[in-house]
């Protein structure tokens, strides 16, 4: 059965604490927001994936190798067209660089159409959200990256559901076999 995938970083506690925070601390995320167990930060849309590509796709990340990194959102904004509100780093690690281009790399490794759009990381907290200027949040939100993931979404009467499918530490270097 086919599936919509996307390599994801996924919040833990910490970091959703701080998330909720912030939001908070900015008087509410606006429009629509997104529930606490749906906030992620895409590192690359995969779109609709067959079984073997999802296989290709898990053997593919397994390979990467990135270090675990650091990473701030200091920034709030939205999207006007999709009224979507996000929280987002103004400086992005070269790390998180680095694991775009993985992402990138193994999703062409098997077979998905490249991502022409530059990358732009952010965790969407509303939709349906008022057109706002970007601006500096009250309460930045710290983030250790020490895993990524691949995960499933789909759509239910209440809108979209994600489901993880597989997690990889972020390392710089294989572990023994
Ligand atoms: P829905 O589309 O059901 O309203 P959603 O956008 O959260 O909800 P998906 O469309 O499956 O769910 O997207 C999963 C993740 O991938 C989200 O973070 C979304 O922003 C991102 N995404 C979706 N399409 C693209 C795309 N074409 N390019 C980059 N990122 C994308
Ligand atoms: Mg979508």
């Amino acid at each position: 059965m086919s599936e919509r995938l996307f390599f994801a970083l996924v919040p833990g506690e910490a970091e959703r604490d701080a998330i909720h925070r912030a939001l908070e601390a900015a008087g509410g995320p606006g429009g629509r927001p997104m529930p606490r167990q749906n906030w992620h930060l895409t590192l690359r849309f995969l779109g609709t994936v067959e079984p073997d590509g999802r296989a290709c796709l898990e053997r593919a990340a397994a390979r990467i190798r990135v270090a675990p990194f650091a990473l701030t959102l200091d920034r709030q904004g939205s999207w006007r067209g999709p009224g979507v509100a996000w929280l987002a780093p103004s400086a992005i690690p070269t790390h998180l660089t680095a694991l775009n281009a993985a992402s990138e790399a193994a999703a062409l490794a098997c077979g998905l159409a490249a991502d022409e759009r530059p990358y732009r990381p952010h965790v969407t907290v509303a939709r349906k959200a008022p057109a706002r200027d970007t601006t500096e949040l009250p309460e930045a939100v710290p983030w250790k990256a020490t895993a990524f993931s691949l995960m499933a979404s789909r759509r239910d009467s209440r809108g979209a559901v994600y489901r993880e499918l597989a997690r990889w530490p972020l390392a710089n270097t294989a572990f023994p076999a």
